[in-house]
């Protein structure tokens, strides 16, 4: 059960076999993420990131959900881009979404903690590069592709809390949960790299 599942997330923490570092207690930092337990395609925020695949022509999972709700007018614009590479990220508008952005960054189907980190940091200089200052990710390559739930969460909390505090500008970062899995590991892990005491 869940608490279970806690209870193991803390002790692996503990020992140190899951590797998180000590980071510096920051409530303004900590204040600037959150996380929501969700479709991704209901935020009002100024950008919602898909877990795309690199042809960028829709999908299933998020991929599938994002092209549904923004209705053709998205794949129409995703087809003049000609894909994207592994670790990479583009950006296309939200049409029907409540969000204004899109960006489509495509993660590694072989497990490299390089290649994610690369997704999070391209999708967040996209965020920069536009003037968007409110963005949600989904657990990118954490369904069908398969990447390690824990590994990915650390990924994507470290590359988050390193950029935001170079980047004033980014005022909301959203970790959108989707699996139950993920919520325990996100609850968990946002305590150890965002602390607030
Ligand atoms: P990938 O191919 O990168 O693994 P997936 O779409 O298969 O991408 O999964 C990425 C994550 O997105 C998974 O945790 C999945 O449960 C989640 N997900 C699926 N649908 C949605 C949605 N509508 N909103 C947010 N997250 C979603």
């Amino acid at each position: 059960n869940s608490d279970q599942l806690r209870n193991q997330l803390d002790a692996r923490l503990k020992q140190g076999s899951l590797d998180v570092e000590e980071f510096t207690v920051d409530p303004d930092l900590a204040k600037r993420v959150s996380i929501f337990d969700g479709d991704i395609t209901g935020l009002f925020v100024d950008a919602i990131v898909n877990a795309a695949n690199s042809r960028l022509l829709g999908g299933g999972g998020v991929d599938g959900a994002i092209h549904r709700a923004a209705g053709p007018s998205l794949l129409e614009e995703c087809k003049t881009l000609k894909g994207c590479p592994t670790g990479d990220a583009k950006i296309t508008g939200g049409y029907k979404l409540p969000a204004k952005y899109v960006i489509h960054t495509v993660g590694p189907q072989d497990g490299s903690d390089m290649d994610l980190r690369s997704c999070y940091e391209k999708s967040l200089q996209l965020c920069i590069e536009h003037d968007i200052h409110s963005v949600a990710f989904p657990c990118i390559s954490t369904g069908v592709y398969g990447f390690p739930h824990e590994r990915a969460s650390i990924i994507a909390t470290t590359t988050v809390r390193k950029f935001l505090q170079d980047n004033p500008s980014i005022e909301r970062v959203i970790f959108c949960v989707f699996q139950e899995v993920d919520v325990k590991i996100y609850q968990n892990i946002l305590q150890k790299v965002f602390p607030v005491n």
